[in-house]
């Protein structure tokens, strides 16, 4: 048989035309397998990990058992130690020292493991109509009807009186209860149906349900909100608290269900919190393959990302630029020269085109479901707004880098020109002087209870880091 020749247009466009293709259609089946299997283990961590603070004792284990130790800004440190910086158990830094000197720069990957979800007021608990339910106010951008009519879990930490801290979680084992926030039956919502989707539900409709039984007592006595009486003796019982207790407190309500395969053909992944769990994941996974570089690196998962990155935790704050001057400083060298001289890649989920809504999206620049790891050149909005826009050259280096090591990537920007937008934590670290790049793996339903991901992307995903981390 004679092999096909082909035209000269053909081959022409070949050479000079860009045409992402879906990964399936270029990854060997062992490589889809491998993916699917790397995504086991995301599961794994997305159902374990379901806060931030979860995320940190999750990944804080793995580092300690691989002989990561806690930093110490005293100390020197030579090439292949590690170390770790546990940011008040909501954000954590670490990283592993190189053989080049830190005058020539770090590697940093930023993420981030806080997630859209639903939290408790600082006074929840009250009863109405012989129900007790809980106050809430939502954190970050949420839609709020979805997340009605579906099972919460209570997920938390309280501080109490005397100073003890107690974790709380509530509704993940098929024993527990789960908790709710109820709607409206179709018959009776002729009101609510007259109202816009963005206030279908609204902020203080946002009340969870968890009890309905009240306090019995023998004698006749005149007390009154017995249902709630009963519910803060129950949690007193369990956990020793008092009403007064949920002011210190951080309590959220996620989504009660597992992280499942999604379609037919098992491509996919639905769960709560790929934004930006996913990076999170990957890039650990990519760091432990990291383990003797060339270049420093330092992997941050950060806090607080969904509400602006303001506060302690998140990247708002100074504790990246404070541990590269801790680093640097034994050495007698600045910090801000290692910053200079230091790349980031800013690891965060884009949007991925929805056939059902393709007038959101520009479909010659936005990132789709399995055409691998997406590079996002610039975020923000009305007139790149917000944005901290890689450089050509920097862009140019990272599209080299993962052409080099055959990783499956496409372009992506944050929904068609003033369609809306957003922000992730690059304009933060660009902000210290580094080069950034926004790069990550393209969601469906971004920000509900049930976000959607593609297996063969989170795999690329995972493979950019490790070949960011591994540059001679
Ligand atoms: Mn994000
Ligand atoms: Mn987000």
């Amino acid at each position: 048989m004679t092999k096909e020749t082909k035209s000269q247009a053909a081959l022409l466009k070949e050479k000079l035309i860009m045409e992402p293709k879906n990964s399936g259609s270029v990854m060997p089946d062992k490589q889809i397998q491998k993916a699917y299997d790397f995504c086991d283990g995301y599961k794994k961590f997305l159902n374990a990990a379901k806060t931030e603070m979860e995320s940190v004792d999750y990944v804080l284990s793995k580092l300690i058992k691989r002989g990561f130790t806690e930093f110490d800004p005293q100390k020197k440190y030579a090439p292949g130690d590690k170390v770790y910086i546990n940011n008040r158990g909501r954000a954590l830094l670490f990283a592993v020292i190189g053989n080049k000197p830190l005058a020539d720069g770090v590697k940093i990957i930023a993420s981030h493991i806080d997630c859209p979800r639903i939290d408790l007021k600082s006074r929840p608990l009250y009863e109405e109509s012989q129900l007790a339910m809980l106050k809430t106010h939502y954190y970050g951008g949420v839609r709020k009807y979805q997340w009605v009519a579906t099972p919460l879990a209570l997920h938390g930490v309280i501080s109490k009186k005397d100073g003890e801290t107690i974790p709380v979680v509530i509704g993940e084992n098929d024993s527990d209860p789960v908790l709710c926030i109820n709607d409206l039956l179709p018959h009776l919502a002729g009101e609510q149906n007259q109202r816009k989707l963005s206030e279908g539900i609204k902020g203080e409709e946002l009340n969870v349900l968890v009890g309905s039984l009240p306090f019995k007592t023998e004698d006749s006595d005149k007390t009154t909100e017995k249902v709630k009486l009963n519910i803060m003796r129950l949690l007193n019982e369990k956990y020793d608290i008092v009403e007064s207790d949920f002011l210190s407190a951080d309590l959220s309500l996620v989504p009660a269900f597992k992280a499942r395969d999604v379609g037919f053909d098992l491509s996919m992944m639905g769960g709560y919190g790929h934004d930006d769990r996913v990076c999170a994941y990957t890039s650990v996974m990519a760091s432990f393959d990291a383990l003797k570089p060339e270049y420093t690196w330092i992997n941050i998962l950060a806090d607080k990302e969904e509400t602006g990155s303001d506060g302690a935790t998140g990247l708002d704050s100074r504790f990246l630029e404070y541990f590269v001057h801790d680093l640097a400083r034994p050495y007698g060298i600045s910090g801000s020269v290692v910053l200079q001289n230091s790349e980031c890649l800013s690891a965060d989920v884009s949007v991925a085109f929805d056939p059902t809504f393709p007038d959101v999206t520009e479909k010659r620049n936005t990132s789709y479901i399995s055409y691998g790891v997406c590079l996002v050149k610039y975020t923000g909005s009305r007139g790149k707004s917000g944005t901290s826009e890689a450089t050509a050259e920097f862009a140019g280096k990272i599209r080299r880098l993962l052409d080099e090591n055959k990783i499956i990537w496409q372009t992506g920007e944050l929904g068609k020109v003033d369609g809306g937008g957003g922000g992730t934590v690059a304009m933060f670290i660009a902000k210290l002087g580094v080069n950034v790049i926004d790069i990550g793996v393209p969601v469906l339903s971004m920000h509900s209870p049930f976000e959607v991901v593609s297996k063969t992307d989170v795999y690329n995903t995972y493979l950019a880091f490790k070949a960011f981390l591994a540059e001679k």
